[in-house]
C-alpha cells in the first residue's frame, strides 16, 4: 500500500523568501529538528550557491557520522548539465538532488523569452538528469515549476520523460498556490496513474489553501497508486503567503475526519518535536508564531468563553481535537526575569563559563572552553541574537563540524 512521505524545504523554499533568512548553523539546527521528528527528507540548501558549500559538506559530515541519520538531505538545483556539474564540484558527497525547470506556457514564453519550445524544456531536465546519473546521484526529483499552470498532457510526456531517464519522483509545483482541493487531487491522481510514479506535492498559500491542497495532492497519489511526499516548511515560512506548513499537515494527514483511517505514513512523525521545532524557527526567523495557529499557537488550546471553559473542564475533548501535550506543550518554561548573561559576538571567558555551566555542560579543561567560546562568538557574529541552548550544546559537541558551518571566507568559483 502507498505510504506519505514528508519533504521539509524550510531551508530551500523558507530561507528564500523575501526579508528572511537563517545562518548556516541555524540551517543545521533545523535539520537535527526535522530528524528528531522523523521528516524523511531535508531539501537541505543550494549546492551550486558558493556560501552554503561549507554548510552543506559539514551536514553530509553530520550524516555520514550518523547524526542526521536516518534523514535524507537532498539540495535543490535548476534542471541544467551546469548546475549538476556545479553541484557535483562544489559538494561531492551530495546524493539527492531535485532537478527544477519551468513547465507551464506561461513561464516557458515569460521567462525563456520564445527561445525554449516545451521539447526544449523535456531535453534540457533529460540532459540534467542524465548528468546527475553519471556523477553518482542516488535519488533524483524531478520539479515542474508551475505544474498548476502547466497543460496536464504536457505534464504527463514531461513526467514520462523524467521517469523513462531514471528520475525518482516528480514535483508538483503548485508555484502560485493556483490550485484547490479538487484541482490537485485529479491533477496529481492523473500523474501517478499514467506516469506511474511517486509524485511530490509542493503548495503554496496564496489562496489560503496550503494544507489542504496538500492533503489532496497525497490522496491523488496515493489514489493513483503511487507513494506521496509532501512538501513543508516549519511554520509554513516560504515565497510570499508561504508553504503548507509542517505541523498543521501532520495534523490534518493524522487527525481529521477520516483521512488515517485509509491513508498511512511512510515513517512515524514524533508530533511531541513540534512544540520545540516550531518555536526555534521562529525564533531563528525572528517571525512571531500567530496566536491562532494550528497546534502550536499561543490560542490554540485557550479557552475563555463560559461555555468553552466549562466543557473543556469537563473534558477536554469537548472542545479539543488533541491534547497539547502530543505536540510537546505543557512544560512550563522559565523566562529570566532578573540579570541575564547571553552568548555574543564579543563575550568573554567568564560569561560563557556561566550560561555552559548552567546547562550543566563542562570543559575538559580551559583551552577547550576558550576553543568552544571563540566560535560561539563567531556564531553570534552570523545570528546577530543569544545563541540558543540547543546550538551552544551542537558547538560544545560538534566543535570541527561547526567550525565548518561557521566558515564564511568568500570563496572563489574554484574550491
Ligand atoms: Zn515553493
Amino acid at each position: 500500500m502507498p505510504k506519505i512521505y514528508f519533504i521539509d524545504v524550510t531551508n530551500r523554499d523558507g530561507v528564500q523568501t523575501a526579508n528572511l533568512g537563517l545562518s548556516k548553523l541555524e540551517k543545521t539546527m533545523m535539520n537535527m529538528y526535522l530528524n528528531k521528528m522523523g521528516v524523511f527528507q531535508s531539501e537541505f540548501g543550494f549546492p551550486t550557491t558558493l556560501h552554503e558549500t561549507y554548510y552543506l559538506q559539514a551536514n553530509l559530515e553530520l550524516a555520514k557520522m550518523g547524526v542526521l541519520k536516518p534523514i535524507r538531505l537532498e539540495g535543490w538545483i535548476r534542471a541544467t548539465t551546469t548546475d549538476v556539474e556545479t553541484a557535483f564540484r562544489l559538494v561531492p558527497n551530495i546524493r539527492h538532488l531535485n532537478l527544477s525547470i519551468s513547465t507551464s506556457d506561461q513561464m516557458i514564453g515569460g521567462k525563456f523569452r520564445g527561445t525554449k519550445s516545451r521539447e526544449d524544456i523535456i531535453m534540457m531536465m533529460i540532459d540534467a538528469v542524465e548528468a546527475a546519473h553519471s556523477y553518482g546521484a542516488k535519488s533524483i526529483g524531478v520539479n515542474a515549476e508551475d505544474a498548476s499552470r502547466t497543460d496536464i498532457d504536457f505534464l504527463i510526456k514531461f513526467g514520462m520523460a523524467a521517469k523513462d531517464h531514471g528520475a525518482h519522483r516528480l514535483r508538483y509545483c503548485d508555484t502560485l498556490g493556483y490550485d484547490n482541493p479538487f484541482t490537485i487531487y485529479k491533477a496529481i491522481r492523473k500523474l501517478a496513474e499514467t506516469v506511474g510514479i511517486p509524485i511530490e506535492a509542493h503548495c503554496h498559500g496564496d489562496l489560503g489553501m496550503a494544507v489542504a491542497n496538500s492533503l489532496a495532492g497525497a490522496k491523488g497519489s496515493l489514489d493513483g497508486g503511487q507513494d506521496a511526499y509532501i512538501n513543508t516548511t516549519v511554520n509554513g515560512i516560504g515565497e510570499r503567503a508561504g508553504n503548507a506548513d509542517l505541523v498543521a499537515t501532520v495534523l490534518a494527514i493524522t487527525k481529521s475526519k477520516e483521512f488515517a483511517e485509509e491513508y498511512q505514513l511512510g515513517r512515524p512523525i514524533d508530533l511531541t518535536k513540534a512544540w520545540r521545532i516550531a518555536k526555534f524557527a521562529s525564533y531563528a526567523f525572528n517571525v512571531p508564531i500567530p496566536l491562532n495557529q494550528p497546534g502550536v499557537g499561543s490560542n490554540a488550546f485557550a479557552h475563555a468563553s463560559g461555555i468553552h471553559a466549562d466543557g473543556v473542564l469537563k473534558d477536554p475533548e469537548n472542545y479539543e481535537l488533541y491534547n497539547f501535550a502530543e505536540l510537546g506543550r505543557g512544560d512550563p518554561e522559565l523566562v529570566e526575569t532578573g540579570r541575564q548573561i547571553c552568548s555574543g559576538e564579543y563575550g568573554g571567558i567568564s560569561g560563557f563559563k556561566h550560561i555552559m555551566g548552567k546547562m550543566e555542560l563542562s570543559f575538559k579543561n580551559s583551552d577547550e572552553a576558550r576553543e568552544i567560546l571563540e566560535l560561539v562568538r563567531y556564531a553570534n557574529v552570523e545570528a546577530q541574537r543569544p545563541l540558543v541552548k540547543d546550538e551552544l550544546r551542537f558547538i560544545a559537541r560538534y566543535p570541527q563540524i561547526a567550525k565548518k558551518l561557521l566558515t564564511l571566507k568568500p570563496l572563489d568559483n574554484e574550491i
